[in-house]
């Protein structure tokens, strides 16, 4: 195993065999080798810098029906909100205010967030605060969406791929929704000039290692500027509410090989990973990530945003959030970046 990980550092690329064996082992010293290796690179390019998305949660209506998603549309005892133009300007002027340099705006597939309505936020978020970036997480919008919304000012967009199997896909997701749409739709926001950001759910049901190298090559191809990754975590309100969730482990394993194999990429140590361990975001900064989303939706709001169950930082001031950050980045041995954070390719 120990071969393996020195081969993944020195050439940024395994045989499919070698990363399946890599990825099924529970072998502590090649995971620690992968933490060592996936820290030197990220130090080598980013430092010490972790760089703040300041998430506001948008909307918690959605169309869609994904299997896996507290906020699917058949979920009847999800509560559902949404914020005004008033209300994202004013998580925003929070946001800058306590330091953040760049605002994600997320949410479901509402029909409300129309081009019209969203382009007013993002022209005026970057005419308020023309130094910081602004990425937009929506779902799958026609090409003519996400070209307005570029026009408009819109600097990034977050679309996992959720999986790169056809099969898997089907699995995971309604037939109205497909895995071709979704990759085109990545490819669309590539193409208008977005930094774009793929990823998937470790340990979501029926997930094999092959679906999971799979993700890996579909990103090797893409090429993204971000990754998110993070746990599979069931939803009581959901077809999956009683699958096992994704591990700490695995999922920090893969953001290892991620790194190494993405070497340059922005890599979050997400929310969900700090859902299942309290130390799971610092292990993840540890191990390759260099970026955290701490949550400025209004505290009235964030409960309705429940994607999965137990999720943390529902209770909490945005103030109180950036704060918590600030020091389990620093517990970590790392510091917040004072910018908007751009990939450095
Ligand atoms: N509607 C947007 C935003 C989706 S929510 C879109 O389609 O992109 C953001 C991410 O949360 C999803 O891409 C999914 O990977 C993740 N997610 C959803 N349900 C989850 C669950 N039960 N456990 C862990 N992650 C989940």
């Amino acid at each position: 195993m120990v071969e393996l990980v020195e081969k993944l550092y020195n050439t940024g690329n395994l045989t499919d065999e070698e990363l399946k064996q890599l990825i099924k082992t529970d072998d502590n010293t090649s995971a620690e080798l992968l933490r060592k290796y996936a820290d030197e690179v990220r130090r080598k390019y980013y430092g010490e810098k972790v760089f703040l998305r300041g998430l506001i949660e948008i909307s918690s209506y959605c169309k869609n029906d994904c299997y896996y998603c507290g906020i699917r549309r058949s979920n009847k005892s999800a509560e559902r909100y949404r914020l005004t133009h008033d209300d994202v300007m004013k998580c925003a002027e929070i946001g800058y205010e306590l330091g953040f340099r760049t605002f994600v705006i997320q949410g479901g597939e509402d029909a409300f967030l129309n081009d019209d309505f969203m382009c007013g936020i993002v022209s005026e978020l970057k005419a308020n605060y023309p130094d910081c970036a602004v990425t937009l997480s929506l779902g799958e919008r026609s090409y003519e969406s996400y070209k307005r919304l570029r026009e408009a000012g819109a600097d990034r967009y977050l679309l996992r791929h959720e999986t790169a199997d056809d099969d898997l896909y089907s699995r995971l997701h309604p037939q109205e929704m497909s895995l071709a749409n979704r990759k085109q739709c990545l490819y669309n926001l590539k193409e208008l000039g977005y930094q774009v950001g793929a990823g998937f759910m470790v340990g979501a049901p029926f997930q094999t290692t092959e679906n999971i190298i799979s993700d890996i090559r579909f990103m090797q191809e893409l090429q993204p500027q971000m990754i998110g990754i993070g746990p599979f975590i069931p939803h009581k309100d959901t077809v999956f509410r009683d699958e096992k969730g994704g591990t700490l482990e695995l999922t920090l394993r893969l953001l290892g090989i991620l790194r190494l194999v993405f070497p340059k990429v922005l890599l979050p140590a997400t929310t969900a990973l700090g859902t299942i361990s309290p130390i799971g975001r610092e292990l993840g900064l540890k191990t390759g990530c260099n970026v955290v989303m701490p949550n400025l939706s209004p505290v009235e709001v964030r409960i309705k945003y429940s994607l999965y169950d137990n999720k943390i930082c529902t209770g909490e001031e945005s103030a109180e959030c950036r704060n918590c950050l600030q020091r389990r980045i620093e517990s970590a041995g790392y510091e917040i970046a004072d910018e908007r954070g751009d990939y450095i390719g």
